[in-house]
């Protein structure tokens, strides 16, 4: 496995010291402790860790929509403050499309809103997201017409449309039966084989992890901190022994402390 050949590129983002606390007057919950980890071009870089460590308040820091209580986070050195269509998020559930509007519309609606492209632009532009994620015969239905694997697919062409630097992926999948769990996770594969996009992907599946991601930062339960960063298996060695061991030494990572 080769390590990531740091020193040819510069991150993309570079999360450092990151904690990460929700504050009432009653209580403090220190969601994430001084995390720190890279993502560079083109990586599938993958959050895992159980539940409650922290990982979705991790992506909503990234995204914007939390401020570090302590560290920084940076997109292409230039210090995260606030939600940008840099930054485009996928979630876990079904209902993050507009139900008034169709899969065309649902997709071509944020890029005229925020990336100020003509409507003409913004057809074509959401016309070719939405041919790639299998769903040019469904253009013109609504979400409620949709399968949720249908609809995650329309969420991930939109996210995609808006041409972000990193896609974050909030365990897009974990709602879904495990057949079409894995026939979207094949698609997103080859989706990146076309686009090299660079995608932050948090799951708690050892599974997923290694399937989906180049490289996996493993997390500490709550509050998560950084129990380790591993290379991943790349894809011609899934189904191999390779992957099998990669799964028993994470499996043992997480439940040695
Ligand atoms: P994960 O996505 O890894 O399951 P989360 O980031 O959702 O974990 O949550 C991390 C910790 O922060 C958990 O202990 C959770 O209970 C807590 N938490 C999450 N959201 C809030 C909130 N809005 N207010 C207070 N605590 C929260
Ligand atoms: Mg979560």
């Amino acid at each position: 496995m080769a390590a990531q050949d740091a020193g040819a590129t510069a991150p993309l983002l570079q999360v450092q010291g990151v904690t990460l606390q929700y504050k009432t007057d009653e209580y403090v919950v220190t969601a994430t402790q001084r995390v720190d980890f890279d993502v560079y071009p083109s990586e599938r870089y993958v959050l895992l860790g159980p539940s409650g460590c922290g990982k979705s308040t991790l992506l909503k820091a990234i995204g914007g929509y939390l401020t570090p209580s302590e560290g920084s986070i940076r997109l292409k050195g230039r210090e995260v403050r606030e939600p940008g269509p840099d930054r485009m998020m996928v979630f876990q559930e079904f209902d993050q499309l507009l139900p008034w509007k169709t899969v065309q519309q649902n997709v071509t609606f944020a890029l005229t809103a925020s990336k100020r492209l003509s409507a003409a632009e913004a057809r074509d532009r959401a016309a070719y997201y939405i041919e790639k994620v299998g769903l040019k015969d469904f253009a013109d239905s609504y979400p409620h017409m949709l399968s949720g694997g249908m609809k995650q697919r329309v969420a991930i062409a939109r996210g995609m449309a808006m041409e972000p630097d990193v896609l974050l992926m909030d365990e897009p999948y974990a709602a879904l039966d495990a057949l079409t769990r894995r026939r979207m996770q094949e698609e997103l594969l080859r989706l990146w084989e076309d686009t090299r996009f660079t995608v932050l992907f948090v799951t708690h599946s050892i599974e997923e992890a290694i399937r989906i991601g180049t490289r996996i930062l493993l997390l500490s339960p709550h509050p998560g901190q950084v129990k380790a960063e591993l290379n991943s298996v790349p894809p011609e060695l899934l189904g191999t022994a390779a992957q099998a061991e990669l799964e028993t030494r994470i499996n043992d990572m997480l439940f040695v402390h």
